[in-house]
């Protein structure tokens, strides 16, 4: 092999390894806020935010917290620092109305200066047909990590049913990007069984964090580039 062919190939070899390396670490020291929606009470112990019910009695306020803890875990797995809105042990949430609810979760992921909001709830539709994790988002921050996140959901052979802009409360007051992903549809009988699957939890979430590495991947080479112009 020649000097010339071998610096080629040391170059390349370089280039790989710093490409694996910057992915991989992509989702290190980033600050991820998860909001399991849903399960909140007012002060005279009145459900206030309820979410949807599947016809077998599965309820989405139980169902994301579930779903939380294993992202959670995920993204810690990368490195992320993760905080919840609520947990398995702190249930309830504590609001006067849906609304005041949504914006003080919205608030609590500007405080914590979130990189990402991330928001996890289960849909329910009355055409029972209807099946597949649905992305949102609002402000025009969120929407390339949205389209990233959604095309890598999609890739991961999970069933999708969209991606779109929506107007939220959550999204409104958030000063932070934020994204919704809707898991399934409870009102589907196979998609509930999949939103008590751990396994197929485990597949959606990786696909998740994955985009999220990406989106911060691009973003990284980005301002790598215009600090060079
Ligand atoms: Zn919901």
């Amino acid at each position: 092999m020649c000097i010339k062919n071998s610096r080629y190939i040391a170059v390349l070899v370089f280039c790989f390894l710093l490409s694996v390396f910057s992915y991989t670490e992509s989702l290190t020291n980033r600050i991820i806020v998860i909001d399991p929606g849903h399960g909140t009470k007012n002060s005279g112990g009145k459900i206030v935010n309820y979410g949807c019910k599947s016809s077998h009695g599965t309820k989405e306020m139980d169902v994301v917290v579930d779903i939380s803890e294993l992202l959670g875990t995920e993204f810690q797995k990368k490195g992320a620092t993760v905080y919840f809105t609520r947990t398995k042990k702190d249930f309830w949430r504590i609001a006067e109305s849906q609304e005041d609810d949504n914006k003080q979760r919205a608030e609590f992921a500007n405080e914590k200066e979130a990189d990402v909001f991330l928001r996890v709830h289960c849909n329910w539709a009355p055409n029972k047909k209807k099946r597949g994790a649905l992305v949102l988002w609002y402000k025009k921050d969120s929407e390339k990590m949205a389209e990233t996140v959604y095309k890598e959901i999609k890739k991961s052979g999970i069933k999708v049913d969209g991606i779109r802009k929506q107007h939220l409360v959550g999204f409104e007051f958030a000063n932070v990007p934020a994204i919704l992903v809707e898991y399934g549809y409870l009102s589907n009988s196979r998609d509930e069984k999949l939103l008590k699957d751990k396994e197929y939890i485990k597949k959606i979430s990786r696909a998740i964090v994955k985009g999220f590495e990406k989106h911060f991947l691009i973003r990284n080479n980005k301002s790598n580039i215009s600090e060079k112009e």
